[in-house]
């Protein structure tokens, strides 16, 4: 009989509880996840500020610059298992087909056109719910009656958060399945160019067959910098959708429910679902009298990076600059900023404001081409999506990390997982593509597995 491979997964966030959960499926294989932080787990709060603010251990946050002329900010990222699908707001979207037959066509990754992740998409055991009239909260009322691009936002909810911790959950998998939190790996073990296992931050070392790395798109690459990994093009290719919140102060403290309910794309020069609008019923705990409206860019050209800065690293976004995204900001933002002078959102509230300075939005409708790029140069936000640091895609091509099956080029017996591995953000929310992205990940390791260790 042949004996048991070991397969370490590192990082239990969205990739990772996915990864492991499918890897241990195969009673063949032994699977270790380790996760950095504790157990977040699925839970029944739907309020996601409520959540993060009842979690502090459960973040971490890395110091980060959005653009060239805003300093260094704290960037939230999960810290624990589950991952960011266990602290997020649950809006689940795949993102537009068009965004997959880009990876396919114009960035090297064959097999992931939307006819080959359509699928796979549908079959993930998520349940997701669409906030019914009683949910939507006076933010989501007011978005759907103003914007006739709105619609109700599809949540990862099933009387409560439904993450990939389902994937650990199901039944059959646990006897091949190791979970340990408060495992923080510090390096993976290569010797020659074959991974053989990795070492936590304890010095403790574990041996494996086969490693995968879900650390998410902050700490994958200094793993494998910390690994001896010297490829340029790790680090580079950093992503998130540049976002500015305008907020109002609703006649009524929100109630308690879910933080979003409903969105709306806009086309934007020619490009279908550019921007999204998405309304929060609250903006925390604190303010819950405070209602907002997130205005994201979501097909993006900047690129930043994740660079190592001396001991330390260094996270830059690069949001805006390129051209094509400062145009396409302008034209999101005047829409936006029309869109709650006017009509049902004008309605409610006393008037809405796009900074702590209270600037009232109209004015941004006043300002130039270049008042307002600086305007936003020193307003931008995020949404929490970093993606794109570990590219897959052909190995000639010096910009990708990893292969389109996820195998790092040049190490044998590694693999990445997690929202890294993205060519190009996709123009949605990125908790459902990762878990898309790490489903067809665990089957070609599982592939490999199949044919390299156990014969087929
Ligand atoms: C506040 C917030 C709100 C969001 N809202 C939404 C939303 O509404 N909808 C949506 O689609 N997306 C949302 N996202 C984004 C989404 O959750 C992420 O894109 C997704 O979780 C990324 O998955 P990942 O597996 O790549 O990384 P993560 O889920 O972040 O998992 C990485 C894991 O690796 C662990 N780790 C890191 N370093 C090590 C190490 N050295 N050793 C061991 N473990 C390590 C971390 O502790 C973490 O648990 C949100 C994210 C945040 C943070």
């Amino acid at each position: 009989m042949t004996s048991k491979r070991t397969v370490v997964v590192v990082g239990g966030g969205t990739a990772g509880c996915t990864v492991a959960g499918l890897l241990a499926t195969d009673k063949r294989l032994s699977v270790i996840l380790l996760e950095a932080g504790a157990i977040i787990g699925d839970s029944d709060e739907r309020d996601f500020f409520r959540v993060l603010k009842n979690q502090d251990e459960s973040v971490s946050h890395f110091g980060a610059s959005l653009t060239k002329t805003t300093s260094t900010a704290n960037y939230l990222q999960a810290h624990g298992l589950g991952g960011g699908g266990a602290i997020n707001a649950m809006v689940s979207l795949p993102g537009h087909a068009d965004d997959y037959d880009n990876w396919a066509q114009g960035l090297g990754c064959a097999e992931w056109a939307w006819s080959d992740v359509a699928q796979v998409f549908d079959a993930l055991p998520l349940t997701l719910h669409q906030p019914n009239n009683n949910e939507l909260g006076v933010m989501g009322e007011a978005l759907l009656e103003g914007m006739p691009q709105a619609q109700r936002s599809t949540l990862a909810w099933d009387d409560g958060r439904q993450s990939a911790m389902e994937f650990l959950n199901q039944e059959l998998r646990p006897s091949s399945l190791n979970v340990r939190i408060k495992s923080a790996v510090s390096r993976v073990v290569i010797e020659d160019t074959n991974a053989i296992g990795v070492e936590l931050s304890d010095g403790e070392v574990i041996r494996a067959d086969l490693v995968v790395l879900c650390s998410g798109a902050l700490a994958t690459p200094q793993i494998l910098w910390a690994s001896g990994c010297e490829n340029p093009a790790i680090g580079r290719g950093l992503q998130d959708h540049p976002a500015v919140m305008f907020s109002t102060v609703l006649d009524a403290p929100a109630t308690d429910g879910f933080v979003v309910t409903a969105h709306g794309f806009i086309e934007i020069d020619g490009v279908a679902d550019a921007g999204q609008i998405t309304a929060y019923n609250h903006l925390g705990d604190d303010a819950r009298t405070i209602g907002g409206l997130g205005v994201a860019l979501t097909h993006v050209w900047s690129r930043g990076d994740v660079s190592a800065d001396g001991p330390d690293v260094k996270v830059e976004f690069k949001m805006l600059s390129d051209s094509r995204d400062r145009q396409a900001m302008r034209a999101l933002v005047r829409m936006a900023a029309t869109l709650v002078t006017t009509g049902a959102l004008n309605n409610i509230g006393v008037g809405w404001i796009c900074d702590d300075q209270a600037t009232p939005c109209a004015v941004l409708l006043d300002m130039s081409d270049d008042q307002l790029d600086s305007w936003l140069m020193s307003h931008l936000g995020h949404q929490s999506h970093a993606v794109g640091t570990c590219r897959m895609g052909d190995f000639k091509d010096s910009q990708t990390v990893v292969s389109p099956h996820g195998q790092v080029h040049g190490v044998s017996s590694l693999w990445v997982a997690d929202a890294s591995v993205f060519p190009k953000i996709p123009r949605a929310n990125t908790n459902l593509p990762v878990t898309m992205v790490a489903t067809r990940i665990a089957g070609f390791v599982l592939d490999f597995c199949r044919s390299g260790f156990f014969g087929g």
